[in-house]
Formats: C-alpha cells, sequence, structure tokens
C-alpha cells in the first residue's frame, strides 16, 4: 500500500526557490531515511509536506492515502496522521503539556470518526506512553516544551507521536543535540511505534541515528532534489566517504 506518493514537488521561501524537483514514494511499514549537506532542502520538504503556511509549493504533487495533501489545511493533515517532529520544537508558554496532547489526541480521534477520550481514561493512556518514552509525568504539568531542555524536547516529540499513531511520521533532525541515551530512547519509541500500517521519514544529517534506527531506503538530497536512493548500507558509505562523490556522480549523469 503506497501511503505518500510525492512527484516533481517544488516549493520557494519568500520567493526563492528551494525543491527543485522532489520524488518519493513511501509505502506501509517503510522506515525511509533522507540525508545531505545542510542547506539541501531537507527541512523544506518536511515542512511542505507538513503543510507549513512559510513555504509556498508552486508545482509537482504530494498524494497521502489517495488524498491530495496539498490541498489540505495543515491542521487537517495532522488529524489525517501526517506527523512532523520539528528540528526546533515550538514552545507554548501557558498551555499544559497534558491538555496539549489531550487536545491533539481528541481531534485525532474525531477525525477516526472515534468519540473523545475523558480526562480519566485519557490519563490511563498517557501513562502508558510516558513508558515507551521513560518520561516523568511532571513534565505533562508544564508548559508545552517551555524550559525543557533539548534532549526532553525530543522525547517529548516522540510522546506526541505515541499518542496520535500517525501514518506517516517526519522526523526532522530528531537526533541533533541528543546524548547517546536519549538517543536510545528516541530512537527506541521510533522503533516500536514502527509497524507494518505505517511509515517513518527520518531526516538526518549524520548517521548516528541510523545505528538504532534501521532504515529500508536512504535517500541523498542535495540542491533541492533527491539525486541518490539505496539501502541501508548507503548511509554507512555517507559516513566514510561524505556527500561529495554523490554530487559528482549526480552531475555527471544529468
Ligand atoms: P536543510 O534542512 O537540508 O539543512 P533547509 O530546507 O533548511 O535545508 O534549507 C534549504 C535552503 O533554503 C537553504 O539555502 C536555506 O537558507 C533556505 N531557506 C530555508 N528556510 C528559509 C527561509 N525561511 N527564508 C529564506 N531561505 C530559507
Ligand atoms: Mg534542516
Ligand atoms: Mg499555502
Amino acid at each position: 500500500e503506497i501511503l505518500l506518493s510525492v512527484k516533481d514537488l517544488t516549493a520557494e521561501v519568500d520567493g526563492n526557490p528551494i525543491l527543485k524537483g522532489v520524488n518519493l514514494e513511501v509505502r506501509a511499514g517503510e522506515i525511509h531515511a533522507i540525508m545531505g549537506p545542510n542547506g539541501s532542502g531537507k527541512s523544506t520538504f518536511s515542512k511542505a509536506l507538513a503543510g507549513h503556511p512559510a513555504y509556498e509549493v508552486t508545482g509537482g504533487e504530494a498524494i497521502f492515502q489517495g488524498k491530495d495533501l496539498l490541498e489540505m489545511e495543515a491542521e487537517e493533515r495532522a488529524r489525517a496522521g501526517v506527523f512532523l517532529a520539528f528540528q526546533y520544537p515550538l514552545e507554548i508558554p501557558g498551555v499544559s503539556n497534558l491538555d496539549f496532547l489531550r487536545v491533539a489526541y481528541n481531534s485525532r480521534r474525531k477525525e477516526q470518526g472515534l468519540e473523545e477520550l475523558d480526562a480519566f481514561d485519557f490519563d490511563d493512556l498517557i501513562q502508558e506512553k510516558l513508558d515507551v518514552v521513560k518520561m516523568d509525568a511532571a513534565f505533562l504539568n508544564r508548559s508545552v516544551n517551555e524550559g525543557f531542555s533539548g534532549g526532553e524536547k525530543k522525547r517529548n516529540e516522540i510522546l506526541q507521536m505515541a499518542l496520535l499513531e500517525p501514518k506517516i511520521a517526519i522526523l526532522d533532525e530528531t537526533d541533533s543535540g541528543l546524548d547517546i541515551d536519549a538517543l536510545k530512547i528516541v530512537a527506541n519509541g521510533v522503533n516500536q511505534l514502527a509497524s507494518p500500517e505505517n511509515a517513518t521519514i527520518l531526516i538526518t544529517h549524520y548517521q548516528r541515528l541510523l545505528n538504532y534506527i534501521v532504515p529500508d531506503y536512504v535517500h541523498v538530497m542535495a540542491g533541492g532534489r533527491i539525486i541518490k536512493s539505496g539501502g541501508k548500507e548507503l548511509a554507512l558509505e555517507l559516513e566514510s566517504r561524505g556527500y561529495d562523490w554523490v554530487l559528482e556522480q549526480a552531475a555527471t549523469e544529468v
């Protein structure tokens, strides 16, 4: 089952073309890694898929479970099961993490035609999910991400993901700024949540995370395009050889 099909996607930011024709097909059950040099358009790609308003899609298509993703508002995409964990997670002062999670969870349930969970049932559920990410319940009563350390924010994202059970999860540089223990917890959470029904796109500059989450496919993005795709061994090759050889290879193929 194809969950996401992206064809010739182009996008710009402030009038600057950034994505120059991205092609990607993601089936249920797959984990894809997108790697590539800084500034190659990885975050732009994830934001364009999530519907971030600053990223203007100028061409191509993105079909999610048979629906035109590009026609949907960002909130609709989230409710439909597209989850984006940001490289720099938002802080929302004055809104408790618990309330934020409950609202997000219930709007996702509504979309699925299910009834809202009451506060008591939600409490039970969230305790279960806290265990997945080994997070202290005290975090629920704090404002969303406010004063959280880098590692705590990342764990909080995985908590959101565990709760929302997205169809497709896009994790943008979820490994950046994590110490090895936090990295393992994040990876463990991602691995536990991966199933034959959903898919994960991991965006990472380093292959470190891929020691813990084994991708089915590895793609190299450069200059706003995916210029090479391969299996998990490609990540190791990139780690030892860098990106230049891929860029040269792509240049001679054009
Ligand atoms: P990556 O995530 O691969 O490091 P990005 O998608 O963040 O790359 O950036 C790709 C290019 O788009 C960079 O040249 C960056 O400077 C530019 N860019 C990204 N966001 C903005 C923005 N808000 N305004 C102007 N340029 C941007
Ligand atoms: Mg980025
Ligand atoms: Mg728009």
